[in-house]
């Protein structure tokens, strides 16, 4: 390491070197697939980093960020919240519905709507509380059995019970494809769902396929590795 490296904030170079090049190949991707790359919007996830990395992002400009636990965005993200008025904060893991009352508090959209009894959860204290974080459905597009989201043959039936029995602000669709498989027919599937539904947001793509998730019309790509380095423990 130079000494010149040594004189700064490693993480904090790291953080916003990395979010740099990750925009360009952001960039990159949308033009070579010929989409505006305002059509994409990065979110990052800084689930298990401190708030220290976080606050680095965010002076590089970052204003999108996604955590997979409620309690722990709860311990990083208020003051946050506050400092950054335009921060926008997305639930990316499991929704448990003793949650919902401190996840609809906190975030602003909520990805991982995935069964009825959460969605009734959602409807029912966002009309208690008045607040309405936008909402997308995850779909579990390889059917696997031990994972969250409702499957793709279900999807249409449960959009329309969220917006018509729930009333719940459904703005697009969300998926983890397995970790098996190339994810572009997941991809390619998930993006076509939600144009047949007509939802603007298709939230896919991780560090490892987020140019594969824009090439096949992501409007959300959910970036951790890549930006914040390897995580320093396993997130739940
Ligand atoms: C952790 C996580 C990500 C980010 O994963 P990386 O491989 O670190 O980019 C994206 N989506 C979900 C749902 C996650 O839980």
């Amino acid at each position: 390491m130079t000494a010149s490296h040594a004189q700064q904030d490693a993480m904090g170079e790291t953080v916003t070197a990395r979010l740099q090049a990750v925009r360009r190949s952001i960039a990159d991707t949308c033009a070579a697939s010929g989409r505006d790359s305002g059509a994409v919007t990065l979110v990052a996830v800084s689930k298990t980093h401190p708030a220290e990395a976080v606050e680095e992002a965010l002076a590089a400009g970052q204003r999108v960020f996604g955590e997979n636990r409620v309690q722990e965005a709860k311990g990083k993200f208020p003051d946050l919240k506050e400092r950054f008025p335009d921060l926008e904060l997305h639930l990316i893991g499991p929704l448990q519905t003793n949650k919902v009352k401190e996840a609809v508090a906190l975030f602003d959209v909520i990805q991982t709507v995935d069964r009825p009894k959460l969605a009734e959860a959602l409807a029912s204290e966002m009309a208690k509380s008045g607040r309405r974080p936008r909402c997308l459905i995850e779909v579990n597009t390889g059917e696997e059995p031990q994972k969250a989201g409702i499957p793709p043959r279900e999807v249409e039936a449960f959009l329309a019970a969220c917006r018509d029995t729930w009333n719940l602000p459904v703005t697009g669709l969300m998926c983890i494809p397995p970790v098996d498989e190339e994810p572009a027919m997941h991809f390619a599937l998930l993006a076509e769902m939600a144009r047949r539904a007509g939802l603007p947001e298709v939230s896919m793509g991780m560090s490892g396929d987020y140019e594969t998730a824009i090439r096949f019309g992501a409007t959300h790509v959910r970036v951790g590795t890549a930006i914040f380095g390897a995580r320093p423990y396993p997130a739940a």
